[in-house]
């Protein structure tokens, strides 16, 4: 039995939402428990599935989320490309792939950010439409969660088609068996992205163009694929970012506590490291200077802060810093 009906449908009759993200934060579950209350708990007819390259953290994962009347039948599987909500998990996410294109001025953007609704909507340079942000990660950290939880109550209050107990029992269902001890911390986190969420609505004022969505096609196919294993591009590695990798933490350098001993650059898989060689006015000697590190290259994983011997990396939230003006080039 359906209860209530949704707010709005598109040309096929669908309400539509779609979440971006990065493996390891949990969109593809949400995506699952947010499908699961509207179908099971609200009984509307949908669907649900997620698209990621390889199963690892830090690549780029979509979920996709259908909801339509109990009398129509599913019969569309491809890629949400205008939706009605669009979940931002990662708001790195932004600067590398064309995320929000296609979202035009009648939907909503939930965005984990500690940014304002204005500021967010500048950093998305979104045409207009509303804007919900919420501090996800700082929450999730505080309750010590995944910050999915979070996300999937600021989703719920912001859909409002979906009752909240109907979210609650898809949240125990799926979290509930698998981390039992973890369920009401994972609840307490639902709940505060339900309460906490900033909301701003903006006009079509032309301060930015409306993008609209375009199919991203390799440039190599069966064709014009160069034999495999070569690498065209001769140091590719100078253009690389590992942003988008971090899960909201990084090591903070400390150069008054560093003995320059080195662990940290052995250690660290990416060398984000910068020594230089330089006279030690004790001995005069010529020693290697650690210099810091540059966060282009840097994806998060802490494995320098845990084998440094003198707590000169810390663990930090990257939301407390400005990365830009701490960095060290390489
Ligand atoms: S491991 Fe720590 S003390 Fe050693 S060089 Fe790196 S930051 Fe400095
Ligand atoms: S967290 Fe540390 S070890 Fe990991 S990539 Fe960044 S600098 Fe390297």
């Amino acid at each position: 039995m359906q209860k209530g009906s949704l707010p709005t449908k598109n040309q096929f009759g669908f309400y539509e939402v779609r979440l971006e993200s990065i493996g390891g934060l949990g969109a593809n579950v949400a995506g699952k428990i947010i499908a699961e209350a509207g179908i099971v708990g609200m009984g509307f007819n949908g669907s649900n599935f997620a698209s990621y390259g390889s199963e690892k953290k830090g690549t780029p994962v979509s979920s996709y989320i259908r909801y339509c009347d109990h009398n129509q039948q599913v019969r569309i599987n491809s890629p949400i490309i205008e939706p009605h909500i669009l979940g931002i998990f990662h708001e790195n996410l932004v600067a590398r792939l064309p995320i929000t294109a296609g979202v035009n001025s009648m939907a909503t953007i939930v965005i984990n950010t500690d940014k304002k609704p204005l500021q967010a909507r500048e950093y998305l340079k979104l045409s207009g439409g509303k804007v919900v942000v919420i501090d996800a990660l700082k929450i999730a950290y505080e309750e010590k969660v995944k910050m999915n939880v979070v996300m999937i109550g600021a989703i719920t209050r912001v859909m409002e088609f979906i009752d909240k107990d109907a979210m609650r029992e898809a949240i125990k269902e799926t979290l509930g068996k698998k981390y039992h001890n973890q369920l009401e911390a994972n609840l307490r986190g639902f709940e505060a992205g339900y309460d906490l969420l900033e909301l701003d609505e903006f006009e079509e004022d032309g301060r930015f163009p409306f993008i609209p969505f375009q199919e991203q096609r390799s440039q190599w196919g069966y064709e014009n694929a160069p034999i495999g294993g070569i690498i065209v591009e001769v140091g590719n590695s100078i253009v690389k970012n590992n942003q988008t990798s971090r899960q909201g933490k990084i090591p903070l350098f400390h150069e008054d506590r560093c003995i320059h001993c080195g662990m940290c650059e052995t250690t660290c898989p990416d060398y984000c490291f910068k020594f230089i060689d330089k006279e030690d006015d004790k001995t005069s000697k010529i020693l290697m200077f650690n210099l810091g590190l540059d966060y282009q290259f840097c994806k998060g994983c802490l494995r320098c802060v845990d084998v440094c011997p003198v707590e000169a990396l810390t663990e930090e939230l990257e939301a407390e810093h400005e990365v830009e003006k701490i960095t060290v080039k390489l």
